[in-house]
């Protein structure tokens, strides 16, 4: 079965982007109640999909609200990708 290639989530990385930060849920101000997606989510405004924006998913387990960070913040570490880019 052909799996498409999706990025993994440096998941630890992101938990310790959201206790550095003390980030809440914007909706119940849960804090620590936030459980991370373990795959990275493209956001692409336009036809351009270069243009897209790597996002991380994160879930309150308390009120299901959803949101999503940038993952070029949370993980400056990471490189441009699985997908060698075209010069
Ligand atoms: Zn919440």
């Amino acid at each position: 079965m052909a799996k498409a290639a999706v990025a993994g989530v440096d998941v630890a990385a992101v938990e310790e982007h959201l206790a550095r930060y003390v980030v809440s849920c914007p909706l119940c101000k849960g804090v620590g109640q936030l459980g991370v997606a373990h795959e990275e989510c493209k956001i692409i405004s336009g036809s351009d999909a270069k243009d897209g924006i790597s996002v991380v998913v994160v879930l309150c387990k308390r009120c299901g609200y959803l949101m999503t960070l940038a993952a070029e913040q949370i993980l400056p570490k990471k490189a441009a990708g699985p997908r060698v880019k075209a010069a």
